[in-house]
């Protein structure tokens, strides 16, 4: 069946008001994560065979977030969908008004490759607890991960109400023309701005999670023991391709050599060998190239070597790093972390403000002056204070970026949020008519109306 045509079943489908039905909502949430749970090995392989991630990884990043999802749509898809009464204003007595959420349609989800699973089956879970039709296009990067999601969805759930569709620019390009209630896309700022622009021809809404240069600062009043350990995990985890992972470093000069050092010591410690289960290989050959490229030999610091058969980048600090170096241009989304030295914290958060707006920011400090400027100061779509990336973790935290690293956020309710209109209705009595609104007007109306509103 071609796309064009699965897209008009599931807008027919949704006008039948099935998917209105918690109940329905629920036994399909319940089947998706009996599915996920009865494959998971055949979604540990896939992934393995993509980018060499490992179980514990695989587990501990992609599917518990799945299976937290479902189970925290599963037990609070109810209350959200019921309709809330709000007060009403007294020029709209004798009234009543309440809010009823309601699903959109039949949305779009595109995935981004680096945490394929995450980040194609969490909105597209909300979306399902909210009500909505879907079609899910994850990334063709990872091939095994897009073939597996689509033949474990696609075997199991109608299509009319949940299809999985593979491909790459083409494909994408070609669904970007049809017009969808809402699109959520994960991936590069630049893809998001063809995304945003096919969305407006139809003024479809969007959600776009994008990345950018995220900073992690660290000052001479952090524990530095703790600072060392937590970046040096957040960094290298999957091999630097997480899109708020600290990309580049910024170090008091007073700690800079000895903070330099406990990196590089506890990188030795989590020992990420080119054999190393815990550590993930670099997705393709072109991105390969490109880190590659990056590591400038003069600021080596550590690490630097690579194995092209592989697909392996040694975990590599650079020190001594300027603006204006190519590795300071662009996201990395790799394991190469530049390291900054500073004088002033006031001038590099002003240096941080003349930037675009990171998905993430990090502070390493025990200050509490420091801790209030970082918060108050700059603009960022999440971050964390003595730590890096576990903000993601919390599904009371909004999870989104803001100018250029993203619009609209999802997680927890801000997921079901992201899927739902939320629909005004005011109900009138049909008594206790004032008269003084309607026509013809006069001088001692207005009076009146001045007073009551
Ligand atoms: P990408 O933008 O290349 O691809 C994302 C999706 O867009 C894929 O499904 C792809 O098929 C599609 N696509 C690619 N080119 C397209 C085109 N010309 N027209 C239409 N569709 C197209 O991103 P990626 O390489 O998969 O992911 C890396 C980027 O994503 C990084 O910038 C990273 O920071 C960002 N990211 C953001 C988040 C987040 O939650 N904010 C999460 C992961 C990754």
């Amino acid at each position: 069946m071609e796309i064009q045509e699965i897209v008009s079943n599931q807008k027919a489908f949704f006008k039948t008001q099935q998917t209105k039905n918690i109940k329905f909502r629920k036994m399909y949430l319940e089947k998706l994560r009996d599915i996920v749970i009865k494959n998971e090995d055949l979604l540990y392989e896939a992934i393995h065979k993509d980018f060499g991630k490992s179980r514990f990884d695989t587990f501990t990043t992609e599917l518990s977030f799945v299976l937290n999802d479902i189970d925290y749509y599963l037990k609070n898809v109810s209350s959200f969908s019921k309709p809330k009464r709000v007060t009403t204003n007294l020029s709209n007595q004798i009234g009543k008004s309440s809010i009823h959420p309601e699903p959109l349609g039949c949305v779009l989800v595109i995935g981004a490759w680096n945490y394929p699973y995450q980040l194609s089956l969490s909105p597209m879970i909300a979306a399902l607890a909210a009500g909505n039709c879907c079609i899910l296009k994850p990334s063709e990067i990872a091939e095994n991960t897009m073939k597996v999601m689509a033949q474990l969805i696609n075997e199991n759930f109608p299509p009319e109400y949940l299809y999985v569709y593979e491909g790459g620019i083409d494909e994408t390009t070609a669904l970007l023309q049809l017009k969808f209630d809402k699109i959520f896309f994960t991936g590069s700022t630049k893809v998001g701005k063809i995304v945003y622009k096919a969305a407006a021809e139809h003024l479809t809404p969007v959600v776009l999670e994008l990345g950018g240069k995220s900073p992690a600062i660290v000052t001479k009043d952090a524990d530095l023991e703790v600072a060392a350990k937590r970046i040096v995990w957040g960094k290298f985890l999957n091999a630097g391709q997480t899109c708020v992972a600290p990309d580049y470093l910024l170090v008091e000069e007073s700690i800079h050599e000895q903070f330099l050092e406990m990196l590089r010591k506890q990188i030795t410690e989590f020992q990420y060998g080119p054999d190393a289960e815990q550590y993930t290989r670099i997705i393709n050959r072109r991105n390969f190239d490109r880190l590659v490229k990056l590591i400038d030999k003069d600021q080596l610091y550590f690490g630097g070597n690579s194995d092209e058969r592989k697909l392996y980048i040694e975990p590599t600090l650079l020190n001594n790093v300027n603006w204006e170096d190519e590795v300071m241009q662009e996201e990395i989304f790799g394991p190469l972390l530049p390291v900054i030295s500073f004088n002033s914290f006031n001038l590099v958060l002003n240096t941080i403000l003349d930037l675009e707006k990171p998905l993430a920011a990090y502070l390493f400090t025990r200050n509490s002056e420091e801790k209030d400027a970082f918060t108050a100061k700059l603009s960022f779509g999440g971050g964390c204070i003595n730590d890096v990336i576990m903000h993601l973790g919390n599904d009371r935290l909004p999870f989104g970026g803001v100018g250029n690293s993203g619009i609209g956020n999802y997680h927890g309710k801000f997921g079901f949020e992201a899927f739902s209109h939320q629909k005004s209705v005011l109900e009138k009595a049909t008594w206790g008519e004032p008269s003084i609104k309607y026509p013809p007007y006069s001088e001692k109306k207005l009076n009146w109306i001045r007073k009551l509103l």
